[in-house]
């Protein structure tokens, strides 16, 4: 599908296994083309994660990953613990 994100369109793809200078990880984040892709052989609270995860890389490739990591983690918890969950396909 298509989101935007601070005035950019980017293209998020799902798929079993994500892949990163060949080691298996759960989202990559590619600012030339604008796609960003999420493993979905994991568990659902780590997919929110990497979704959350990957947007704030999208929307500032400047920001530090620890600090990427830790807000997407408190974003996802708060999600989490309000009910949020994708919909079943
Ligand atoms: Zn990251």
């Amino acid at each position: 599908m298509k989101i935007k994100i601070n005035k950019c369109w980017w293209r998020l793809i799902f798929k079993p296994k994500v892949k990163h200078e060949g080691d298996d990880c759960f989202g990559v984040c590619w600012h030339r083309s604008r796609r960003i892709e999420v493993a979905t052989d994991v568990d659902e609270k780590e997919i929110m994660d990497t979704i959350v995860h990957e947007m704030l890389h999208a929307s500032d490739r400047n920001q530090k990953e620890e600090w990427v990591a830790r807000t997407a983690f408190d974003i996802t918890n708060a999600l989490w613990r309000l009910g949020y969950r994708r919909p079943r396909e």
